[in-house]
């Protein structure tokens, strides 16, 4: 079997388990730790937990032992996972792609300021074959986890989704001294859409409302389906008056847009409810003063937004 090159794809077929092995003979004479050793202590701890960012967290700090580098970069697209440890303004670089039996778990960067020798990137590609379960595991778990917090219409986040994130956010807003606002979004005569043309209408609407939410949104910003046809969005590093702007681009969007549905044009429009986050205020006040505001949106004609005192 073939050396893989820096720049690599690293697939753990049985073979290159046994190749892994072999070279941690070599391995062993080479490094301060052993290679043995330090693979032992590598799925020691990795058998600990099914969390991605602590197994590369884990695998980052005991991989040290073998091979010294500044950073290392996991990222699995499909997945919506990428962890970064370290500080990752290296020169050097190298790349590997993990499969197992042609199942993809991911990409491996790793960096650092010196270039990496021939020996020490066998070494560290062996030690990466120590990955391969608890990764497959842990993608697992956070695929599960994931679908436990998407709501399965629209495929935003749902309610339990929204509870975490908000409250990471609340955090994240007082550590940083930042704005943290949030829209509460209700569409209009929504029975209305359901009544006449029918429920599965009515679906179509949730599941393009939540489009046009994602693309108006930056990456940071988070959007939870609340209820039935009510969406909350979370607007990290947002002040009052940005977030009126971004609301109110929103309610034009949905203005503007027409929903094709067996040949029939829908039309609709939405009324919005905004909040930004009070000193030491609670989660459940900070989403009662968005509601609030809905609720003098709805009161003041609809398709408008309100701002909560
Ligand atoms: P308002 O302008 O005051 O918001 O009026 P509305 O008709 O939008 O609000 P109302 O609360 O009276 O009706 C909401 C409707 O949403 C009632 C419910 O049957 C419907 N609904 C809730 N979830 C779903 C869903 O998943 N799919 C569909 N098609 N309809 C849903
Ligand atoms: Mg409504
Ligand atoms: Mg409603």
């Amino acid at each position: 079997m073939s050396m893989p090159q820096v720049s690599n794809v690293v697939d753990f077929e049985l073979a290159q388990l046994m190749r892994a092995d072999s070279q941690a003979k070599t391995a062993a004479i080479k490094s301060p730790a052993s290679y043995t050793e330090v693979s032992q202590l590598i799925s020691g701890q990795l058998q600990t937990t099914l969390d991605i960012a602590e197994i590369m967290e884990i695998f980052f700090q005991s991989s040290q032992y073998l091979v010294r580098y500044d950073a290392v970069h996991y990222l699995h697209t499909a997945q919506s996972v990428n962890v970064k440890i370290g500080a990752a303004d290296a020169l050097y670089a190298v790349n590997y792609r993990l499969t197992f039996q042609g199942e993809y778990l991911g990409d491996l960067f790793l960096q650092r300021s010196k270039r990496f020798h021939e020996q020490e990137l066998i070494s560290f590609e062996s030690l990466t074959t120590s990955l391969i379960f608890p990764l497959r595991n842990g993608l697992k778990y956070h695929a599960a986890v994931q679908s436990a917090l998407l709501d399965p219409l629209t495929g935003v986040g749902n309610r339990a989704a929204m509870n975490k994130t908000l409250q990471r956010d609340m955090d994240a807003a007082r550590r940083a001294m930042q704005p943290l606002s949030i829209i509460m979004l209700d569409i209009d005569y929504f029975k209305n859409i359901n009544d006449t043309y029918g429920h599965a209408c009515g679906d179509q609407v949730l599941i393009e409302i939540s489009k046009l939410l994602q693309l108006q949104l930056r990456t940071s910003d988070a959007i939870f389906r609340f209820g039935g046809e009510e969406f909350l969005i979370t607007l990290p590093n947002t002040c009052s008056d940005y977030a009126q702007l971004v609301g109110e681009r929103i309610r034009h969007a949905i203005e503007k847009l027409v929903i094709d549905f067996n040949d029939q044009s829908v039309m609709l429009s939405a009324s919005l409810g905004c909040a930004t986050m009070h000193d030491a205020e609670e989660q459940d006040s900070f989403i009662q003063r968005s509601d609030y505001a809905l609720y003098t949106a709805k009161r003041s004609g609809r398709n408008c937004l309100k701002i909560a005192g």
